[in-house]
C-alpha cells in the first residue's frame, strides 16, 4: 500500500484485545492510513479469558486466543513490531521510542497497554512452582502442573483465582483457596453472593481458607508449602497467585499524561495529550451514562472500547458510553454481571430466585431519588438465567425506579420492568 503525506499515521501500543480491535476500528473509517502495532510479548495480539477456562482445561487449542492471525494484519496493512515494546513517549513531538531504539512517529496514538498481575510480596514468592496467570505462556505452564492429585493452593478468591480453582478441581487436583476476606469476591458482590461462590466451590471439593492471609511460601528451590497467618502450613505442589492487577500506566505517566486509577480519558477516549488515546484495562474513561470516570478489567470493554478508540483515532466523534459488562464460567455456572458500583457506595443486595438452585439473579440497588420506597439498580448479575443482561443494562442506564418486590420476584418480567423488548425466544 502506498501512503501519502496527507494520511494520518496511527500507532497502537499493546498486545491484547483492545489493540487488535482498534485496528478494526480505524479500518472501519480509514482504509489507507498506515498503522503500526507494537507489542511487548513475543505474540501478536490475543485475548485472555480462555487462559483460565477452555485453554487451561485443555478444551480449546492455545491458538484459539488470537482474534486474528498474522495474515489478517498483513491484509489490513498493519506493520507489526512484535516483542519490541514502547519504552517512552514524547507526546509533544508525537513519537514513540521502542526498546530496539527505533522511533515511530504518529498523528494518533492508542495506549492499550492493559494491566499486569500484582505480585505476592511474601518470602518464598520467587520459588519455582509459584505461578501467575496473565499471559499465554503462563496458562500452558499452569496446565502442565494441574495433574490428577496435585496439591494446588490458590492465593486470592477473585475471578481468576476462582476460575483456576474450578479448572484445577475438574482436573482432579486437591485445591485450597486462601482469601483474607470473609467470602470470595466480597468487594465486588458482597458477603451474601460471595457466600454462594464459596458454597459452589465447596460442593466441588475445593477447600476455602477465608479470613486469613499468606505469610510465606516454603521450599528450597521449589514451593512445597504455604504458611498461613497463625502458622499453619498447607502442603503445595503448585501455588497460583491471583491477587489482582495493576494498570500499565508507565508510558503515559512518563509523558506527563493525566493518570489516576488508570489513564484518564474523555468520553471519546482521548487522554490529556493531544492525539493520544487510551482504551481497555488501562483506561479510565468518562462515562456519560454513569456520570463518573470508570476503569474496569473486562473483556467487553477491551472489545468495544478498543474498537471505539480506533474509530475515534480515525476521526469519528461518537462517544464511547457502555454499561460495563463482565462474564465468568465456573463448573456448570455461567454468569454475567452488568453495571457499576462506585467504591464509595454501599448498596443493598436484592436477590431474585434462590442461590442454592444455582439459578438466580442479584441486584445491587440504592434508594431511587424522589420515588418513595422504590430502588435504582446500579448493577445486576445472573447465574444461569440467560438473556437478562439487556434488561439489566437498561435499568442501570435509564436509572429506572423499580419496585423492590417485583425486582425480587422471578415471575415478574424483567424486560417489562426495564421497558425493553423481551429477548427473542427462538
Ligand atoms: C486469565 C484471565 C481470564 C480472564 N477472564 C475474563 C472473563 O471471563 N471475563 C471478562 O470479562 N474478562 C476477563 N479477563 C479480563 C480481560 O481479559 C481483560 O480485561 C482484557 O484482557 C483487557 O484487554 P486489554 O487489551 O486492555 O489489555 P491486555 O489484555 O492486558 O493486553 C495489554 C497488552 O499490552 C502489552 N503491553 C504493555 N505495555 C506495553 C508496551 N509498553 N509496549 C507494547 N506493548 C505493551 C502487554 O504485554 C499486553 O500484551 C480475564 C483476564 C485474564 C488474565
Amino acid at each position: 500500500m502506498s501512503t501519502d503525506e496527507s494520511q494520518r499515521r496511527y500507532v497502537i501500543v499493546g498486545g491484547g484485545l483492545a489493540a487488535s480491535r482498534a485496528v478494526e476500528g480505524v479500518r472501519s473509517i480509514d482504509e489507507r492510513g498506515p498503522i503500526v502495532l507494537v507489542t511487548e510479548e513475543d505474540e501478536i495480539p490475543y485475548e485472555r479469558p480462555p487462559l483460565s477456562k477452555g485453554v487451561l482445561k485443555g478444551d480449546d487449542e492455545p491458538d484459539s486466543v488470537y482474534p486474528h492471525d498474522r495474515g489478517w494484519y498483513d491484509e489490513q496493512h498493519v506493520q507489526l513490531h512484535v516483542g519490541d515494546p514502547a519504552t517512552s513517549l514524547d507526546a509533544a513531538a508525537r513519537t514513540v521510542t521502542l526498546r530496539s531504539g527505533e522511533q515511530v512517529a504518529f498523528d494518533r496514538l492508542l495506549l492499550a497497554t492493559g494491566s499486569s498481575a500484582r505480585a505476592l510480596e511474601v518470602p518464598g514468592a520467587e520459588l519455582d512452582g509459584v505461578l501467575y496467570l496473565r499471559e499465554k505462556g503462563e496458562s500452558s505452564a499452569l496446565r502442565e502442573r494441574l495433574t490428577d492429585g496435585a496439591r494446588v493452593v490458590v492465593v486470592g478468591a477473585g475471578w481468576i483465582g476462582l476460575e483456576v480453582a474450578a479448572a484445577a478441581s475438574e482436573a482432579g487436583c486437591s485445591v485450597t483457596v486462601v482469601e483474607p476476606q470473609a467470602a470470595p469476591l466480597v468487594r465486588v458482590v458482597g458477603e451474601q453472593v460471595g457466600g454462594w461462590f464459596a458454597d459452589l466451590h465447596r460442593r466441588h471439593g475445593v477447600t476455602l481458607r477465608l479470613d486469613t492471609g499468606v505469610e510465606r511460601i516454603t521450599g528450597d528451590t521449589k514451593a512445597e508449602g504455604v504458611v498461613l497467618e497463625g502458622g499453619e502450613t498447607l502442603p503445595a505442589d503448585v501455588v497460583v497467585v491471583g491477587v489482582g492487577i495493576t494498570p500499565n500506566t508507565g508510558l503515559a505517566e512518563g509523558a506527563g499524561i493525566t493518570v489516576d486509577d488508570g489513564i484518564r480519558t474523555d468520553e471519546h477516549l482521548h487522554t490529556s495529550a493531544d492525539g493520544v488515546l487510551a482504551a481497555g484495562d488501562v483506561a479510565s474513561w468518562r462515562s456519560t451514562a454513569l456520570d463518573t470516570h470508570v476503569r474496569v478489567e473486562h473483556w467487553a470493554n477491551a472489545h468495544d472500547g478498543g474498537y471505539a478508540a480506533g474509530r475515534s483515532m480515525a476521526g469519528s466523534d461518537e462517544a464511547y458510553d457502555p454499561i460495563p459488562f463482565f462474564y465468568s464460567d465456573q463448573y456448570d455456572a455461567g454468569l454475567e454481571y452488568a453495571g457499576y458500583v462506585p467504591a464509595d457506595v454501599d448498596p443493598e443486595v436484592v436477590l431474585r430466585g434462590e442461590p442454592s438452585t444455582d439459578e438466580f439473579m442479584a441486584f445491587w440497588v440504592v434508594p431511587a431519588e424522589g420515588a418513595d420506597g422504590r430502588v435504582r439498580v446500579l448493577a445486576g448479575m445472573h447465574v444461569n438465567v440467560w438473556d437478562t443482561m439487556d434488561a439489566v443494562q437498561a435499568l442501570v442506564r435509564d436509572r429506572t425506579p423499580v419496585d423492590r418486590e417485583r425486582l425480587a420476584d422471578p415471575d415478574a418480567d424483567l424486560s417489562e420492568l426495564a421497558g425493553v423488548p423481551a429477548p427473542d425466544a427462538s
